[in-house]
C-alpha cells in the first residue's frame, strides 16, 4: 500500500537534506525503487538519496517522526530485497561511491553505496585488490558485511576479514567509529553480522598486491559434467592457496546437463597443475582459461540487473561426497527445463586461517557453499520456481554445517532460527548484545535481522 506524506512533511525532509528525495510522482521512482531480484516489486513513500552522514541522521529522524519503515540501499542487489520496503523510507547512497587509495598503506576507503566496480577500479589503478566479490553491481558494504566469498577468497580469505575501520551512523543519528582500538566489539560485530548496527558511511581495507590472474571460465557439456563435478571437489580439497574456484550447474534448453567452472589462479606457474587436471576432464566444450588482468577476472561472471525473478536458497556443508553431487545433478532436471542453477562455491585457503581477524562471520570452518538458484521470468512460474529451490536446499541439509545458510544470499522468509544457525548460538547472543547497544528498537530490521531481544 502506498503511504502518502503531506507536502509540509516532504518540504520538511527536502530542507533536512543536502542530497535528494525521490517520489512516487517522480520519474526516476521507478528506476530507483528496483533492485536486481525482479522477483520484489515494492513502493516505498520516499527514497532519500544520501550524500553524508548528516543527510543519514536527518532521514532516520524523519522515518522516525512519521512512523517509516527504514530500509537502507547499496547495490541493490540482495536476493530477499531488503533494500526497499512497501510504504517505508529508503536511504540510497548510490549517490555515495567515493573509493579513497593510499597505496603505500596498501589501504582503501569506500563509501557506503560504493560498487565493486568502483572499487577494484579505484585499487586496480594501483596494482592493488581486496577480495570481493564476482559481480561487479554488487555493494561492497553490503556484501562485505555479511562475509564476501569471490575469485580471490582461497588467497587472501574473506572480505569482511579485510575490513580495518568503519563509521556507521546509528538510527538515533549518532556517529561511530569501529577499529582495533576504538569499539572493537562493534568491529567484530561488522565482520559479518549484517546491517543491523547502524548505516555504514564508510568501510576501511587492507588491500594485497595482484594485477593478472589465470582466470575466466571452463565449460563442460552433457556426460562429463558428472566428472567434472568430482574432479573440481577432489582439485580443491587438495586445498591449493593460490586458486580460488566456483562451479555453476544447469541444463540447457535440451536438457542437457552443463557446468561451468570458474577459476582464478595467482601463483608462479604458467600452466599451473591443479588447472591441467581441470581441464582433461572429457566433456569439455569451453575453454576460455588465460592470463587476464584482475578487472577482466570481475568480468567472467556478469548478470542483468533488475530483469529475472531471483529465489535463492541453499546451505554451508561439511562435505562433498559423490553422493550429494549426485543428488544436486538429479535436482538440476527434476522441472524439465532450465530452472537456474546450482552454485558451489569452495572455501579451502585463507579463510581457515586461524591467525585471522576475530569476527562474527559463522561459516568459515565450513567446506563449501552450496546454493540453489532459482531464476526465471515468467511470474506464472513463481511458485514452481520457489518450490524447487526449497526443495533442492532441503535434499541438501542433511549434509549442512550448520543448519544455516548464507545470509548474504538468504530471502526475506528464512525463520530466525535459520539465521541464528548461520552464526552459532553463542555469536548470535554476542550480536544481540551489540545490537542492543546500537539499535535497540529494531528500527534496521530489512535485513537477515538480529533482533535486540
Ligand atoms: C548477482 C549477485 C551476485 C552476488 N555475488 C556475490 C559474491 O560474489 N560474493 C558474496 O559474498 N555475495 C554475493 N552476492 C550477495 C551479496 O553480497 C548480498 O546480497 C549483499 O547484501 C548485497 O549488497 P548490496 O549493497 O548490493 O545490496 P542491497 O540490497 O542494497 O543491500 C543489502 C543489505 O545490505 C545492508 N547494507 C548495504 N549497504 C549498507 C550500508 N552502507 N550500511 C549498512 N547496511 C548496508 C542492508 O542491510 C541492506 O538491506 C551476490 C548477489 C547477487 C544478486
Amino acid at each position: 500500500m502506498e503511504k502518502k506524506l503531506s507536502d509540509q512533511s516532504i518540504d520538511e525532509l527536502r530542507r533536512s537534506l543536502t542530497g535528494t528525495i525521490i517520489l512516487p510522482v517522480d520519474a526516476e521512482y521507478d528506476k530507483a525503487r528496483r533492485g536486481f531480484n525482479a522477483l520484489i516489486d515494492r513502493r516505498p513513500a520516499v527514497i532519500a538519496r544520501c550524500v553524508g552522514s548528516e543527510d543519514i541522521a536527518a532521514a532516520f529522524d524523519f522515518a522516525w517522526s512519521h512512523d517509516l519503515e527504514v530500509a537502507v540501499r547499496g547495490g541493490g542487489h540482495n536476493p530477499a530485497g531488503h533494500c526497499v520496503s512497501d510504504g517505508g523510507l529508503v536511504i540510497d547512497l548510490s549517490q555515495m561511491r567515493t573509493v579513497e587509495v593510499d597505496a603505500e598503506a596498501r589501504t582503501a576507503r569506500s563509501q557506503g553505496g560504493a560498487t565493486w566496480l568502483d572499487f577494484d577500479s579505484a585499487t586496480q589503478a594501483h596494482g592493488l585488490v581486496t577480495p570481493g566479490g564476482v559481480v561487479v553491481s554488487t555493494g561492497v558494504v553490503g556484501l562485505s558485511l555479511g562475509g564476501g566469498i569471490g575469485h580471490l577468497t582461497a588467497q587472501y580469505g574473506l572480505t569482511c576479514d579485510h575490513i580495518i575501520d568503519a563509521e556507521i551512523v546509528t538510527p538515533d543519528g549518532e556517529v561511530f567509529h569501529a577499529n582495533a582500538d576504538e569499539n572493537p566489539e562493534l568491529l567484530w560485530g561488522l565482520r559479518g553480522g549484517g546491517g543491523n548496527f547502524g548505516v555504514v558511511t564508510r568501510l576501511e581495507f587492507r588491500l594485497h598486491p595482484l594485477e593478472q590472474v589465470i582466470g575466466g571460465r571452463l565449460v563442460y557439456r552433457g556426460a562429463g559434467v558428472r566428472e567434472a563435478l568430482l574432479r573440481y571437489r577432489d582439485v580443491v580439497e587438495r586445498s591449493p592457496r593460490d586458486l580460488s574456484c566456483q562451479v555453476s550447474l544447469g541444463i540447457d534448453e535440451s536438457l542437457v546437463p552443463v557446468l561451468e567452472i570458474d577459476p582464478c589462479y595467482t601463483g608462479p606457474d604458467a600452466d599451473p597443475e591443479a588447472l591441467r587436471k581441470l581441464r582433461s576432464v572429457p566433456g569439455l566444450i569451453q575453454d576460455e582459461v588465460r592470463k587476464l588482468p584482475f578487472l577482466e577476472q570481475q568480468r567472467v561472471i556478469d548478470t542483468a540487473y533488475g530483469e529475472k525473478r531471483h529465489y535463492w536458497k541453499g546451505h554451508f556443508v561439511r562435505e562433498l561426497p559423490d553422493e550429494l553431487l549426485d543428488e544436486l545433478l538429479n535436482r538440476i532436471s527434476v522441472l524439465g527445463r532450465p530452472p537456474g542453477g546450482i552454485m558451489i562455491e569452495s572455501l579451502h585457503g585463507a579463510p581457515k586461517d586461524t591467525d585471522g581477524p576475530p569476527g562474527a562471520v559463522g561459516f568459515r570452518d565450513a567446506t563449501f557453499n552450496v546454493s540453489v538458484l532459482a531464476v526465471w521470468q515468467d511470474p506464472a512460474l513463481d511458485a514452481e520456481q520457489i518450490a524447487w529451490a526449497r526443495e533442492g536446499a532441503a535434499a541438501i541439509e542433511p549434509w549442512s554445517f550448520s543448519g544455516g545458510g548464507y545470509v548474504n544470499y538468504m530471502q526475506a522468509d528464512e525463520p530466525i532460527e535459520r539465521v541464528r544457525a548461520a552464526f552459532g548460538n553463542e555469536t548470535f547472543d554476542r550480536l544481540q548484545k551489540l545490537k542492543q547497544k546500537y539499535d535497540p528498537h529494531n528500527i534496521l530490521h530489512r535485513n537477515q535481522n538480529i533482533p535486540p531481544f
